[in-house]
Parts: C-alpha cells; sequence; structure tokens
C-alpha cells in the first residue's frame, strides 16, 4: 500500500490510498457531466379526467392541482402542455350516467369519445391515449360484466374490444386497457384490425397491482366499487415473477408497451421488466404517490420540488422509459427553470454548501 499516492500535499498524516469519487460531484458542472439519468418533459404523460357539462373545473381534493374538466377547457389545457413541451395525455371520462352495462364506454358520443376529437382538432400532434376500462362506466364501479357479483371475464372482453375500437374511431392514437381482464389485449386487437384499425398501439397495463395508492383517482374518476375490490384481477402487490408473466402474456397478445402501475413501490418491476423485454416500459406514478408529496409539502415536511423531482428521476433510473405522472405541468417547469439556470454563468454553490444529509 502507498502512503505517497494519496494527493496529500497539506501536510497531514499519510493515508492509504483509495478511490476519490467525490472528484466527479465538486461542482453542477462536474455533476451534470457525469449525470446517468436525465429528465425531460418529453418523458411525461399527462392524465385528464373529462366530465359532461361546461365551464367545469373542479379540483380534486385529495390531488391538489388536479382538475375534472369539461370539454370547453381542453384546448387550453392542450396548449398549456404543449407549451410546456408535453406532447402526450391520457384520458379518463366520467360519464353523465352510468349502468350495469357501461355503455357509456363505447358510445360512439361518449365523454371520451369527445374529448379525443375535441383535443385532435384542437391539436393534431397531441397524442392522445385512452383509458380503456370499464369501471368509470358501471354503476357498480366494477372493470366488466358483473355475473353473481363477480367480474365475468369473457363477457367482459367484447366491451372492452368495443371502447378500444370506438376510441380509435374517435381519433386516439394509442388505446390503454386497464381491466387486467385475462385476454383482453388480444380481443382489442382482433377487433381493431378488423374495424380498420391495424396501426392503432395497444399499451396494455400489464403488471397493475391491487394498490392502496388508487385512493384519490378513485375520487378524481369517481369509480370506486359499490361493494367488493380488484384484488380477483389486479395483481397481489407481494408478486414480481407474476409481473413477469402478465407482461409476457400481453406482448404476446400483441401489446405494443406496457405500463407497470404503481410506480414508485414497484421500482423493482420496473427494472425487471426493463432488463427482461426490449419494448418501451412505461411507469404510473399514482395518485396516492402525487397527493402523499402534496400533503407532506403541505405541512412544510419536504422540499415539494426536490422530492418530486427526485421520484421521478428514480422511477426513470428503474428503467421507465416515460412516466405518467400528476406531477408532469410543475415538473417540466422547475425542469425549464433549471436549464435556463445553468445557461446562466452563476456561481454555482454547490462545493460549499451542504444541502442536509
Ligand atoms: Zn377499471
Amino acid at each position: 500500500m502507498s502512503f505517497e499516492s494519496n494527493g496529500q500535499t497539506d501536510g497531514t498524516s499519510a493515508l492509504p490510498a483509495f478511490r476519490r469519487t467525490r472528484r466527479t460531484r465538486r461542482s453542477a458542472g462536474l455533476r451534470r457531466l457525469v449525470r446517468e439519468t436525465a429528465l425531460s418533459s418529453d418523458d411525461f404523460i399527462y392524465p385528464l379526467f373529462i366530465v359532461p357539462g361546461e365551464g367545469v373545473r373542479h379540483e380534486i381534493s385529495s390531488m391538489p392541482g388536479q382538475f375534472q374538466l369539461s370539454l370547453d377547457h381542453l384546448p387550453d389545457e392542450v396548449d398549456e402542455l404543449r407549451s410546456l413541451g408535453i406532447g402526450s395525455v391520457l384520458l379518463f371520462g366520467i360519464p353523465a350516467e352510468k349502468d350495469a352495462q357501461a355503455t357509456g364506454a363505447f358510445a360512439p358520443d361518449g365523454i371520451v369519445q369527445q374529448a379525443v376529437q375535441t383535443i385532435k382538432a384542437h391539436d393534431p400532434e397531441m397524442v392522445v391515449i385512452t383509458d380503456v376500462c370499464a369501471c368509470e362506466y358501471t354503476d357498480h364501479g366494477h372493470c366488466g360484466i358483473l355475473v353473481n357479483g363477480e367480474v365475468d371475464n369473457d363477457r367482459t372482453l367484447p366491451l372492452l374490444a368495443a371502447t378500444a375500437v370506438s376510441h380509435a374511431r374517435a381519433g386516439a392514437d394509442v388505446v390503454a386497457p386497464s381491466d387486467m381482464m385475462d385476454g383482453r389485449v388480444a380481443a382489442i386487437r382482433q377487433s381493431l384490425d378488423e374495424a380498420g384499425f391495424p396501426s392503432v398501439p395497444v399499451l396494455s397495463y400489464a403488471a397493475k397491482y391491487a394498490s392502496a395508492f388508487y385512493g384519490p383517482f378513485r375520487e378524481a374518476a369517481e369509480s370506486t366499487p359499490a361493494f367488493g375490490d380488484r384484488r380477483s384481477h389486479q395483481m397481489d402487490p407481494a408478486n414480481a415473477r407474476e409481473a413477469m408473466t402478465e407482461i409476457a402474456i400481453d406482448l404476446d397478445e400483441g401489446a405494443d408497451f406496457v405500463i407497470v402501475k404503481p410506480a414508485l413501490a414497484y421500482l423493482d418491476i420496473i427494472r425487471q421488466a426493463r432488463d427482461r423485454f426490449d419494448v418501451p416500459i412505461i411507469a404510473y406514478n399514482v395518485s396516492g404517490e402525487y397527493a402523499m408529496i402534496k400533503a407532506a409539502a403541505r405541512l412544510g415536511w419536504i422540499d415539494e420540488r426536490r422530492v418530486t423531482l427526485e421520484t421521478l428521476t428514480a422511477i426513470k433510473r428503474a428503467g421507465a422509459g416515460r412516466i405518467i405522472t400528476y406531477h408532469a405541468k410543475e415538473a417540466a417547469r422547475w425542469l425549464a427553470a433549471e436549464r435556463e439556470a445553468a445557461a446562466t454563468r452563476e456561481p454555482q454553490p454547490s462545493v460549499l454548501a451542504h444541502s442536509g444529509s
């Protein structure tokens, strides 16, 4: 062991040789030089909740900063997203009326179908992804057709396929089935092809867990089940290998890319999926993850900006190609401000300042 090779020139006692990884962290410029994961507004897909009526812009209480919007608000919303560099949206519809057969899900003039048309008419380049499920449209709040109090898998498939086709007909760029019925990707792919939409891709929620992190979303989408829960079709949070099976099946059935949902408590699933499948892996940074940051920030317990960007960076670092996130707009703003700051030659305080532990 050499006691001379350590670069100590100040006469402090001789130390053993060791690697100095701090060298590349000394300044903001050096940290940027060696940064492995960079967030950008291209990474974000922004969810929108569309409600009937006019002039409706109703803040979702458990998701501060997120709104249920009526159709007439969409052009402004899309303009704002565009100005922030966000180029894709994921649509959820809340219909005026619900029934046991979820007929509102596939109605040609359904709420989502109208929203797709409105957005595409205003900004044809905005990528519109539609959530395909029944739970926002059934009066019982379940994700499909009920038989003896249970969601009947095979009877639900035609309903999902019809919904996907109606979204494509309205102009959706991508359909995203979130129901977790077995065989739904095959059924949707076949129906899209037969209806003349062979080039509309299917983004499947392949690894969707029965998660308590969806709580605030249920308020936003008004889709809380009237009884029971979704554990018979959504995945058990304890399982990782099963998620790989779900993804493999969906890709086999014709899914073009897949979603892992939720994101933050499932970074290992995102990483395993990334390592195993050569398709885009999209993470859904869900409502509960968003709400926790918002709540803690309101209490002054965390630095909202830093925690949010750290969270999104972690999801990307884990392997997500894109992130569906309610933070999209504010994150895009913060990232733009950071870029602007980096473009100026303000002294970087980083060598001197500690920023906590
Ligand atoms: Zn559902």
